[in-house]
């Protein structure tokens, strides 16, 4: 029979396990609000550092490691919100557009060049500013191999578009500084969104400094890591005249999506014309 103050104890472990999952809780909601980008350069080999696993539209608190997201094939294509006015979800032409997001990083945006050089397909990079900053030798990388740049907000910030007027100029002015620090006469006409998390707010300011908001309309989830085949057989059963393929080259290891690109870039090439989107008019 327990007595009276071993049961106060194992009420109070009770208590102090409940304040724990409760205080847990919040800190996965809140991750999935706040942005979060890799800032510290890794030494050549290492793991990157990777922001959340999320994106603004995916239900929050999916515990790392837990229930396997769906895989791409049972998902449709992202669309963009239908509110937001002058998104452009496709190349307009019939030529395909491969876009990679939330780089530039040491390990994976140097391997995924090395494969698009291999293959000769130029490409779409959307850079986050603060890694810009970190790895500029990337950003210029991308540029002397004749891949069109473009700005995917300075710290990735899901709610950019939510935010005042002045600040989301200054986050995408300070995204195109620091891509211009690397090289100066960079030609930066496109402009997409955190997450996809388009506003008209977002897409009239990146207007104003002469940027074309930039969505997409295939979306292998290569985030979410489901394997370079599934990630590669997305691709190419989706993919059709004027598409613009959604993938990354940051946010954490990309050897799925590098792998994928290996094995998807002859295919691609055969049945479609890869390109850059066009750099046009400067901010
Ligand atoms: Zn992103």
């Amino acid at each position: 029979m327990m007595t009276g103050r071993r049961l106060g104890v194992i009420a109070m472990v009770a208590c102090a396990l409940l304040l724990a999952v409760a205080l847990g809780g919040q800190v996965v909601v809140k991750r999935t609000t706040t942005s979060r980008v890799p800032s510290t350069p890794t030494g050549h080999g290492s793991p990157e550092p990777s922001r959340p696993p999320v994106r603004a539209a995916r239900p929050a608190a999916r515990p790392s490691g837990s229930a396997k997201p769906a895989t791409p094939g049972r998902r449709s294509p992202t669309r963009p919100p239908a509110a937001v006015p002058s998104l452009r979800t496709m190349t307009g032409t019939s030529a395909v557009a491969l876009t990679f997001d939330d780089g530039p990083t040491w390990i994976w945006t140097r391997e995924m060049l090395a494969v698009l050089r291999q293959h000769g397909v130029k490409a779409t990079f959307c850079v986050i500013g603060t890694m810009a900053r970190t790895y500029p030798g990337r950003i210029r990388q991308i540029a002397a191999d004749g891949h069109t740049l473009c700005n995917h907000s300075d710290d990735h910030d899901y709610q950019l578009g939510t935010r005042s007027e002045a600040e989301i100029r200054a986050n995408l002015q300070a995204t195109n500084d620091a891509i211009r620090a690397a090289v100066p006469d960079a030609r930066i006409s496109y402009f997409r969104h955190p997450g996809g998390a388009w506003t008209p707010l977002a897409v009239k300011v990146a207007a104003d400094l002469g940027m074309t908001s930039l969505h997409w309309d295939v979306d292998p989830h290569d985030f979410d890591r489901p394997g370079p085949t599934v990630i590669r057989d997305y691709v190419m059963s989706h993919t059709r005249p004027g598409s613009v393929v959604l993938l990354h080259d940051g946010g954490g290891d990309r050897s799925e999506t590098i792998e994928a690109c290996r094995q998807m870039l002859p295919a691609l090439k055969d049945r479609f014309q890869l390109i850059p989107l066009p750099p046009r008019r400067s901010p």
